[in-house]
């Protein structure tokens, strides 16, 4: 009897492990009756200290002359492409021949997938920030590096640079973004995790700030934001945000849920910042100099204001 019944203790305990080991948002970890890892909690590498999100501190970054502009690679082709609710997020499939190269990368890189971050408070739904400002959303567009035909060891080892994600911020603005129509329409059909869908025809390109924009990025050494928190992700985030109508933005929040039960909507997956410790933040682009500030805006006022006065004092 005493056997059997810690026999069954046993296996409660084992269950209730089981339940929990598996990894969720804050948000999830708070709501009654859950029993998963929020973030302070999660395993793998996610405890180690380079990790990702950060705060990027604008006037820390250091300017790096080798981080030149991009070349995109498959991004303009117009094509159907599946998308998931994985439990944690939206996730689009994209297909290999969709590449990186540039952008101060070591080598080529192709793409595997892409998905985004929110939130239904317009700044609190990103995962980096800037000089401490959160955005609506975030999308990450996931690359794997190519690897040559010559197996080197040396370059084997080196994993630190085995993906690079292409980070987005995304802001609310006054229009509809056509780009993101897709994607949008196709939330309603993948409300619960494990379902996908198939979206209508859509380009990358069009999802993305205007090309000439993405010359201006942050580059570091980081993390997944999701465990196992491999530390093996060299990050790029463009200065230039998104821009997504309210609507759109809010649409993720309402159509989506983490459970099958829809008992928990999904939003605020977004995991909390990390420190930078020793890690340095490189930019792209020169700073402007203090009283340089508006290179275009203030001459463009300040002439016609000038010829009205002059025009004025002179009558
Ligand atoms: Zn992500």
């Amino acid at each position: 009897m005493w056997l059997l019944l810690a026999l069954l203790v046993l296996a409660a305990a084992r269950a209730s492990v089981a339940a929990e080991s598996h990894w969720c948002y804050e948000i999830q970890a708070k709501a009654p009756n859950q029993h998963c890892l929020g973030p302070s909690n999660w395993t793998g590498s996610c405890q180690k200290n380079r990790q990702s999100p950060i705060n990027i501190v604008t006037h820390k970054a250091k300017e790096d002359q080798n981080l030149g502009h991009f070349l995109f690679s498959g991004y303009d082709k117009k094509q159907k492409r599946t998308v998931q609710n994985n439990g944690h997020s939206v996730m689009v499939s994209l297909e290999k021949e969709i590449t990186i190269t540039g952008g101060g990368l070591p080598t080529q890189y192709q793409a595997t997938q892409l998905h985004l971050h929110w939130s239904s408070r317009m700044n609190n739904g990103s995962e980096h920030s800037i000089d401490g400002e959160h955005f609506a959303m975030e999308m990450h567009i996931v690359h794997t590096k190519v690897t040559g035909t010559s197996r080197n060891t040396k370059e084997a080892q080196n994993t630190g640079d085995d993906i690079a994600v292409l980070a987005f911020l995304v802001k609310d603005g006054p229009n509809m973004n056509d780009g993101f129509r897709p994607l949008v329409e196709a939330l309603s059909h993948i409300p619960k995790p494990n379902m996908n869908t198939v979206m209508g025809e859509f380009r990358l390109l069009d999802m993305l700030p205007k090309e000439e924009k993405l010359r201006h990025y942050f580059r570091y050494q980081g993390s997944l934001t999701t465990p196992n928190c491999d530390e093996t992700v060299v990050w790029t985030v463009f200065q230039e945000p998104i821009e997504l109508h309210k609507d759109q933005i809010l649409a993720f929040s309402q159509k989506l849920w983490y459970d099958a039960e829809e008992r928990i909507e999904m939003t605020d997956n977004v995991r909390p910042l990390q420190s930078l410790g020793q890690r340095t933040v490189f930019k792209s682009f020169k700073s402007r100099a203090p009283g340089q500030l508006l290179p275009l805006p203030l001459p463009a006022l300040l002439v016609p204001t000038l010829t009205y006065l002059a025009a004025s004092f002179l009558r």
